[in-house]
């Protein structure tokens, strides 16, 4: 079980000037931690810093409040999986799960028979002798997986581990992570640039962007109570009404809404879709619309709403069931106190 520590962690590329700075955040021990951002924003490069692949210009690095800064990659114990050119096409499966060992000086009677209970536990019983050209792209994942973790690491680190996978691989793969993240009660680091990803897979989430971290928390904090339009942006927040806020109203060109909180530097209120019902009179908190369009999304039905008081202004809703409204009827939504977020 090991803690990890980024301290004021800094780290500047100097032939692109993109840097992360000032970093810092706790990573818990025997638990998964999401690092979560658009494409470009520093993810690979602190798991690299974690790594011991990338040197810290600044700050510190600890596990278990022991600083690993100056301490070369593989003395550290965190290991990388799921990078393509960690598998060696030219070893058979068991050499390629068991070359740790060897780096490590472990006999070979002894390499073989920790490979092939690693094998096992990643369902690739019987599958020593093969070459990894020979098994299926999520069978080659588990291999780097079993390749990790057969050395007994301290931090277990996955850049993008369930991308490239259909969704049926997806899902076993999730649970393959977690159930060996259990068992092991490794602390793990995934790297993702797709929320769902992040959700399904980690305890707790860290969201950077340009090289920042914006909100740290729990999956569901990011739906519940996204500390910035940015955030709710990117956990698919659509609705969004800008305006100003005195004390618990929030003043917008449709209309005053009454919200639960206050907060005078918001500029903008959101509801999530599944949060709007449809009613057919006018109260308080309530947007008359127009139906612009519905579609029917295998488990919900969306519907895309224009607002009758500022027509550029577009809602969308969901419902679990069909609402048998045509294209063009108007009616009234209510934006229930509790579910209205305030943001920035
Ligand atoms: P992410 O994993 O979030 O997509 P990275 O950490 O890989 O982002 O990269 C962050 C930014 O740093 C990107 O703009 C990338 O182009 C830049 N970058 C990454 N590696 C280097 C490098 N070795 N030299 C210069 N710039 C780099
Ligand atoms: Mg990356």
């Amino acid at each position: 079980m090991t803690t990890v520590n980024l301290t004021n962690l800094t780290k500047t590329y100097p032939d692109s000037g993109f840097s992360v700075e000032d970093f810092n955040l706790e990573i818990p021990s025997g638990k998964i931690t999401a690092l979560l951002g658009p494409s470009g924003s520093g993810k690979s490069t602190l798991l690299k810093l974690i790594a011991g692949l990338l040197t810290p210009d600044n700050g510190d690095l600890t596990f278990d409040d022991v600083s690993v800064v100056g301490i070369p990659a593989e003395q550290r114990g965190a290991v990388m999986a799921f990078q393509n050119n960690l598998v060696f096409p030219w070893l058979s499966v068991g050499e390629n799960v068991a070359f740790g060992l060897k780096m490590r000086g472990i006999s070979k009677a002894k390499r073989q028979q920790q490979a092939k209970e690693m094998l096992n536990l990643v369902q690739l019983a019987g599958f020593e002798n093969r070459k990894p050209s020979e098994l299926s792209g999520g069978q080659q994942q588990r291999i780097s997986l079993a390749r990790a973790l057969v050395t007994q690491p301290k931090v277990l680190l996955l850049d993008e581990p369930l991308s490239n996978l259909d969704a049926h691989l997806r899902e076993e793969m999730r649970a393959l992570i977690q159930s060996l993240q259990q068992q092991f009660e490794i602390t793990t680091v995934v790297v993702t640039h797709d929320q769902e990803e992040a959700v399904i897979l980690a305890d707790q989430i860290a969201l950077l962007f340009d090289g920042k971290l914006h909100q740290y928390g729990e999956p569901s904090d990011f739906y519940q109570r996204p500390t910035s339009r940015r955030v709710a942006e990117f956990f698919g927040g659509v609705n969004f009404i800008d305006g100003y806020a005195t004390s618990n109203k929030f003043i917008t060109d449709v209309g005053i809404f009454t919200t639960a909180i206050s907060d005078a530097s918001a500029n903008t209120l959101s509801i999530r879709p599944e949060h709007l019902q449809v009613i057919n009179t006018q109260a308080e908190n309530t947007l008359g619309v127009t139906l612009l369009e519905q579609s029917f999304m295998g488990t919900y039905y969306r519907y895309t709403w224009q607002t009758i008081q500022n027509p550029e202004l577009v809602v969308i809703s969901t419902s679990t069931t069909d609402l048998h409204i045509s294209i063009g009827e108007s009616t009234q939504l209510l934006l229930p106190t509790e579910h209205l977020m305030l943001l920035e």
